[in-house]
């Protein structure tokens, strides 16, 4: 596996760089704008080549773009679905102008809409953002913690976006805390998890993966990440998601709280599982 730690770009790529090489990371995860709103600046387009020839140098070989948490795909609102849509066209274009293999995004949430209705608004969205996406470039739809009106936090509605989408560019991305936060028991079983992502989804869906422990009870459906190995989902897990042979090609992201040290230590713990 690919493994890498998701990095802040506030000081530059070339500084986001050295710090993902100096944890020993060959996967490395970015927001390539501010997270939090729906502006889009254009893209510097020697700045994503110098970022490729960068990552390239430091033997970082697998690039993810996380869109912003703004994202809502099956909102009601015209502004907001737009905005949403506008976000990802503008995050898988500088993908492919950089050479970023994945663009991760979040599907929403459908509130107090029909869900059958908000499944159809997101697969519309999803469909018109596909339409412009380049080669080499692959939307990956990540599983939510389930709560509420969360869209996509279970295999089978994963399955059925993949299904009503139909595009070869659309992956999935499953996230380890927001999966046991929707009730998969990862801890007892992850084999089972596994089995059944292979049987739904395809496990050629499903590019790459958020390593996270988690403290919340199992289907808390609560979205908190914790160090690996220092909660319920637990050592084990980790260790058979880095060694079952059908997983050695795909990537994997670690989303865990807190500083340097600690982005070292949850390395550190992924590559003596390893
Ligand atoms: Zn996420
Ligand atoms: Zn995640």
């Amino acid at each position: 596996m690919n493994i890498g730690v998701h990095v802040a770009v506030g000081d530059g790529y070339e500084q986001a760089v050295s710090y993902a090489k100096h944890l020993g990371c060959t996967a490395i995860q970015i927001f390539s704008s501010n997270p939090r709103t729906y502006r889009v600046s254009a893209i510097n387009e020697p700045a994503q080549r110098s970022f490729a020839e960068l990552r390239k140098a430091a033997g970082i070989k697998r690039c993810v773009i996380h869109t912003p948490y703004l994202i809502n795909l099956a909102s009601e609102e015209e502004r907001i679905s737009q905005g949403s849509q506008r976000l990802i066209a503008h995050d898988l274009a500088t993908a492919a102008v950089g050479g970023i293999d994945y663009v991760n995004t979040h599907l929403g949430s459908y509130g107090k809409r029909d869900r059958k209705e908000g499944f159809t608004a997101i697969v519309r969205a999803l469909s018109a953002v596909l339409e412009s996406i380049r080669p080499g470039v692959t939307l990956v739809l990540e599983n939510s913690a389930g709560a509420g009106a969360l869209a996509g936090g279970t295999l089978d509605e994963l399955a059925q976006f993949l299904k009503a989408v139909d595009h070869p560019q659309l992956g999935i991305c499953l996230d380890t805390a927001h999966a046991w936060a929707a009730g998969y028991d990862l801890h007892s079983d992850p084999k089972a998890f596994i089995d059944e992502a292979a049987d739904k989804l395809g496990l050629d869906r499903v590019v790459m993966f958020h390593f996270n422990d988690t403290q919340i009870p199992l289907g808390g459906n609560k979205d908190r990440h914790w160090h690996i190995g220092e909660g319920n989902i637990g050592r084990e897990a980790f260790a058979y998601l880095l060694h079952r042979a059908d997983l050695k090609h795909k990537t994997a992201i670690l989303e865990t709280p807190g500083d340097e040290a600690d982005d070292a230590r949850n390395m550190a713990t992924l590559r003596e599982l390893r």
